[in-house]
């Protein structure tokens, strides 16, 4: 078959053509519950209208302008972030690996050219660009795009001793996510955050967090770090921000602002009108419509339910790990029949490394869908064999 794409994503088997609420459809017409959200995007669920009647009046008002001038929604946005998340500034791209990149560059500020070390975790996963590639060591992201940036390390999430060996005076930046949404669902434990900080504070060096997956409400909290309470250096999102519409951001420390001088870093179209409107859209519903309140309240019975069918079907799943409505079914064996089970009974799911099965509910998904993903997951779990 003469395919028009790149074969970096193998042949998909199904088309997607239309998204409402909770819900797409295939070209087909058949309809599945999704609960991968375009892997942790649309947390509004698709099409939610007050976005669609946002991002349609800002198409025809002004798409896009250089960040050589002024673009006041842009403000805006930045403002509402700041609001959220503490005092700082933002600085907007258009992906998550970009927004890595840009802390990456931020942590080269900050070493002033004496130092460039960082330590990152052992199964992170902070995207595909040279810089990001390079702070996560997976040998099937890296392999085959060798020589990456020299002087990462790598230290197991929670081992707070092994990340204080690697992080010393001469590091520049540890750069971890809270929860590792790409491989096993692992969440970073608050002590373990808590005690990375104060090391980081003692040996001078960056606390960098990539809130890329677990960001904007999808743990019930605006950001997944805030219950440990730690302030960090800088934060990298994206995914969930625009809702759909590409947007990246780093969230900069009040405390580092200067080392950002005209030229240093940008981007033709991080934070365009049509983007930030998109963001900001995106963070006024999260707020009118008490999204955080609902994923806490959601998430509860839900993360029950689901501990349920792992003590129903202990013999195939061996644990439900996460926070929120970013969840893992961690499973004894690997998951991709199951997958396609569940994609064909009509849920949407999406692996996290070989045998975890990911769920990422919309924050706005109703009980009703929540107990519907639970009927179809058992239903699957009841017919598979192993
Ligand atoms: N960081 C994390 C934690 C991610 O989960 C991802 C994507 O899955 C990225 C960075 C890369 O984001 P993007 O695909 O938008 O470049």
């Amino acid at each position: 078959m003469n395919y028009p794409l790149l074969n970096n994503y193998s042949i998909p088997a199904i088309d997607f053509v239309k998204g409402q609420g909770s819900y797409v459809w295939d070209s087909n017409g058949k309809k599945y519950l999704d609960f991968s959200s375009g892997i942790a995007v649309n947390n509004l669920g698709h099409c939610h209208p007050a976005w669609v009647k946002a991002i349609s009046e800002q198409a025809q008002t002004l798409v896009h302008c250089s960040n050589l001038y002024g673009i006041p929604v842009q403000r805006k946005l930045a403002q509402s972030l700041i609001d959220k998340i503490g005092p700082g500034k933002l600085f907007f791209c258009n992906s998550g690996t970009e927004a890595n990149e840009a802390l990456l560059k931020f942590s080269r500020l900050f070493g002033k050219g004496e130092s460039t070390h960082v330590v990152c975790a052992e199964e992170a996963f902070h995207g595909r660009t040279f810089g990001s590639m390079s702070a996560t060591p997976q040998a099937k992201i890296q392999n085959g795009f060798k020589p990456l940036l020299d002087n990462f390390s790598f230290a197991p999430l929670n081992d707070i001793e092994a990340w204080k060996a690697l992080v010393t005076g001469k590091t520049t930046a540890v750069l971890l996510e809270p929860i590792q949404g790409e491989t096993g669902i692992n969440v970073a434990e608050v002590s373990f955050l808590k005690e990375l900080k104060a090391h980081c504070e003692s040996t001078n060096t960056l606390f960098l967090l990539d809130e890329v997956q677990t960001g904007i409400g999808r743990t019930g909290t605006f950001l997944a770090h805030e219950p440990s309470g730690v302030i960090p250096d800088g934060v990298a999102l994206a995914k969930g921000l625009g809702n759909g519409f590409p947007i990246g951001a780093i969230w900069i420390n009040e405390k580092h602002v200067d080392l950002f001088t005209p030229g240093c870093h940008g981007s033709t179209f991080g934070g365009s009108p049509m983007a930030s409107t998109a963001a900001l859209t995106t963070l006024q519903v999260i707020d009118d419509e008490n999204l955080l309140k609902a994923v806490n309240e959601g998430s509860k019975p839900w993360i029950n339910k689901l501990n349920n069918l792992a003590d129903t079907h202990s013999t195939k799943i061996k644990a439900i790990k996460g926070v929120g409505y970013l969840i893992g079914i961690a499973m004894h064996s690997d998951i991709t029949k199951t997958i396609a089970s569940l994609t064909e009974a009509g849920l949407i799911t999406v692996p996290s490394a070989n045998n975890v099965i990911r769920l990422l509910p919309p924050l706005n998904a109703s009980n009703d869908e929540l107990n519907e993903s639970i009927r179809i997951i058992n239903t699957i779990l009841e017919k598979t064999t192993s």
